[in-house]
């Protein structure tokens, strides 16, 4: 599915943006997703003796879907499509990689 497809299928299900405090439920709502993922791993390590081949990898897709969800709304918020923040993200990388970067830490390495 093609990045921008997936972010106008994902504004169907959203709020308009002029909502009282959208961003706001927005930005929480990310991080309680991004938690949701975190607590999953959680479990794996305290009760699975940190085997992630045992993670339910179909709940893990839904998942990283309501994070995606999430980024998407929130990029479309500042009218940016979602296909910028990926290929945007990728060349970072790669600039880094390039730069013998992709360890250690900063925003802007
Ligand atoms: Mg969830």
């Amino acid at each position: 599915m093609d990045m921008n497809d997936y972010q106008q299928a994902a504004l169907r299900t959203a709020a308009p943006k002029e909502k009282y405090n959208e961003l706001f439920h927005l930005l929480l709502g990310l991080v309680g997703e991004t938690g949701e993922i975190a607590e999953k791993a959680k479990k794996i390590v305290r009760d699975k003796d940190s085997d992630f081949s045992q993670w339910d990898i179909e709940d893990l897709k839904k998942e990283l879907g309501d994070t995606l969800w999430y980024v998407a709304v929130i990029a479309d918020y500042f009218d940016v499509p979602l296909e910028d923040v990926a290929q945007l993200n990728i060349a970072k990388l790669a600039d880094r990689q390039k730069r013998a970067m992709l360890g250690g830490s900063g925003d802007n390495r």
